[in-house]
């Protein structure tokens, strides 16, 4: 064992000295393809495969290992009109989806997506994807909320296929499968930093290699930014610890706009703390919400349905308990959710899997104890704007930038990776193929060298306050003041939190590791900037857009108000601590083509 280990340190410092002489020679490596893509969840892995199979010399670089990513953690399913349950058909998917955006959904892309629904399962299934089967032999589909038929006049669909409740993890493995069979290159555990930009072109982006501190320049003619959401702005997020914004926060440094960052979905309840999911299945088999007085308040909210109203009624009101003081545990910040009050029996029949969770990730027996939750974020909407080809939009005209694309920093649906991760393979392939495709510029030498320096400055900050101590200060803010529960006063408290928070990030930050291999600290400090590029941006949109609109709920403008607001945010901020500059970018409303209708906003209710 000892030798062992004295063995281990030996080699270990043996390949320490040997990064540190890489980096005292300035050792950078440099890479060139026709394609880039940051990020292997199921956005880039898709984007990857069509790139490869077109010919382009493509490479995916992925903080994580590929099936790692976020996409993994998805149950319910994904959505097309497939018809297999019942008639269905795509211009209902595509009402539901118009009607599920609040109308703040690109028209066009809408058509686009749900009626390129159809054949991107059949292409996952031909790929090997085990969806699970009817009886005859064809795809399951599942009901999920919001899906319905006949323009909504027709009751429910059964839309939702899915492998069991795995879907998003048979969906990953099937395309790493499939992209490294196409012979996508990999460079797995790179850390992204920043994109590089020539004349307002990008070119690639700059990395750090996780496992040994080397810094490479990746260039590429086009660079697909697929690198997920940003849930772990907030405290409680039912998404990876890994989901930290960096693709979003990439594009902001570059000049690009971020969209609609202030819609951010909650659930009711997450487990406090781990943020892990436990499903409305838990109240509806007669789980109920208690605060710190042991009162059932769901019955002062919503005196019919209490427990069950719709999640961002039961979402709201736990956060005006907790708001008023009611909260449970020594921070009066989270609520009780009781089952054991029920017969251990119906417990271990129908909910084993939440008792099993709620021993893990809470440490309680649900059978004797309450389990403490929270809403906890979910989804989050926001991201680089793009067309329905996935290219990146720059201004308020939504002009397309010239080589940059980024299906998945904006994607949410399971069927939005797999469709606009095509789209924009498709796109690059066609450009790249097109004798006037514009060539690369010519490449400074010192590019990307800024990015390098900021990193070491990064690594090396000697303040006096950690990462996670800033992290937290972020997190709490945007729980308590950007979450569910929103009024000016709320939003401009966490404005001034997360300003605060910015600030000591940019003068007090405190890095204990200095090594360049496997440094954690380093890379929790990095995404930590990224959380907070995504953060200043959603409370600042969150502030601009007075009124209520979808997930985006304000108790002081309780109306959606088309006349001023049927727009998209678009919002920029360069560095940490620069000021987030606000500007708007009309909806789509008409379709791709006048086989789909037009939906024109109505009220929306369920
Ligand atoms: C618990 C949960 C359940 C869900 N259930 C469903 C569902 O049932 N149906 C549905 O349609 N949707 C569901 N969703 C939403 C959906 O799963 C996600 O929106 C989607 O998987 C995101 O995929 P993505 O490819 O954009 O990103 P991710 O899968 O998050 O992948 C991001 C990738 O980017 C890489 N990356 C990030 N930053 C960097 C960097 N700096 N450098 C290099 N690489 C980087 C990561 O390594 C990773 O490979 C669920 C989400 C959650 C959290």
């Amino acid at each position: 064992m000892w030798t062992l280990r004295r063995r281990l340190v030996r080699e270990g410092t043996r390949s320490f000295a040997r990064t540190r002489r890489k980096f005292s020679t300035e050792g950078i490596v440099d890479h060139h393809y026709d394609a880039l893509v940051v990020g292997a969840g199921g956005a880039g892995l898709r984007a990857a495969v069509g790139l490869t199979e077109a010919g382009l010399k493509t490479a995916c670089i992925t903080k994580l290992f590929p099936t790692r990513s976020h996409t993994v953690a998805a149950q319910g399913g994904i959505n097309a009109a497939l018809g297999n349950m019942h008639d269905d058909d795509p211009r209902f998917h595509h009402y539901d989806t118009v009607k599920g955006s609040d109308w703040l959904g690109d028209q066009d892309a809408i058509q686009y997506m749900t009626s390129n629904a159809i054949p991107a399962i059949v292409e996952l299934e031909h790929m090997g994807m085990p969806f699970s089967r009817t009886a005859e032999g064809t795809i399951y589909q599942r009901a999920i909320g919001g899906q319905s038929l006949n323009f909504g006049k027709g009751g429910q669909a059964y839309r939702t296929a899915c492998a069991a409740d795995r879907t998003g993890h048979a969906l990953l493995h099937t395309l790493y499968g499939a992209s490294l069979k196409s012979g996508c290159q990999f460079f797995v555990e790179y850390f992204a930093l920043d994109l590089m930009m020539v004349d307002g072109r990008c070119v690639g982006v700059t990395s750090l290699s996780l496992e040994d501190g080397v810094r490479h320049r990746m260039f590429a003619k086009n660079t697909i930014l697929a690198t997920g959401g940003y849930g772990r702005a907030y405290f409680s997020a039912t998404s990876a610890h890994t989901s930290t914004g960096d693709g979003c926060a990439m594009a902001s440094r570059a000049g690009l706009p971020l969209q609609d960052m202030e819609f951010v979905q909650f659930h009711p309840s997450g487990i406090y703390g781990a943020g892990v999911l436990i499903t409305e299945g838990a109240r509806g088999e007669g789980g109920y919400l208690l605060n710190s007085e042991g009162e059932r308040f769901m019955e002062r909210y919503a005196p019919t349905a209490k427990d069950l109203a719709s999640r961002d009624v039961v979402a709201r009101s736990m956060n005006m308990e907790i708001r008023e003081g009611r909260g449970v545990g020594p921070n009066k910040d989270h609520i009780h959710l009781q089952l054991s009050h029920l017969p251990k029996e119906i417990i271990m029949e129908r909910l084993p899997g939440i008792a099993e969770t709620a021993s893990i990730f809470a440490g309680i027996d649900v059978t004797r104890e309450p389990i403490p939750v929270l809403p906890t974020v979910h989804y989050c909407m926001g991201g680089v704007p793009t067309n329905y080809k996935g290219q990146v939009l720059t201004t308020s005209t939504a002009t397309p930038h010239p080589s940059t694309t980024a299906p998945g920093a904006t994607s949410l649906s399971l069927l939005a990776l797999v469709v606009f991760g095509l789209s924009a393979a498709v796109d690059i392939a066609e450009q790249h193929a097109s004798a006037s495709a514009p060539a690369m510029p010519d490449l400074p030498a010192d590019i990307g060298h800024a990015s390098f320096a900021q990193l070491e400055q990064t690594r090396t900050a000697d303040g006096e306050r950690l990462t996670a101590s800033l992290r937290d200060d972020m997190q709490r803010a945007m729980q308590r003041d950007v979450a569910v529960f929103r009024t000016e006063e709320s939003l401009v408290s966490g404005k001034s939190t997360v300003r605060e928070v910015e600030q000591a990030f940019n003068t007090d930050l405190s890095l204990k590791d200095r090594s360049y291999i496997w440094n954690s600290d380093l890379v929790e400090a990095l995404e930590t900037r990224n959380l907070l590029t995504c953060a200043a941006q959603t409370v600042a949109a969150a502030v601009e857009r007075k009124e209520s609109r979808g997930s985006h709920a304000r108790e002081d403008y309780g109306e959606r108000m088309d006349g001023e607001f049927l727009r998209h945010s678009l919002t920029w901020q360069g560095e940490v601590g620069d000021e987030v500059k606000v500007g708007w970018r009309d909806v789509i409303m008409k379709p791709l083509d006048d086989t789909f209708p037009e939906v024109p906003p109505t009220k929306r209710s369920y």
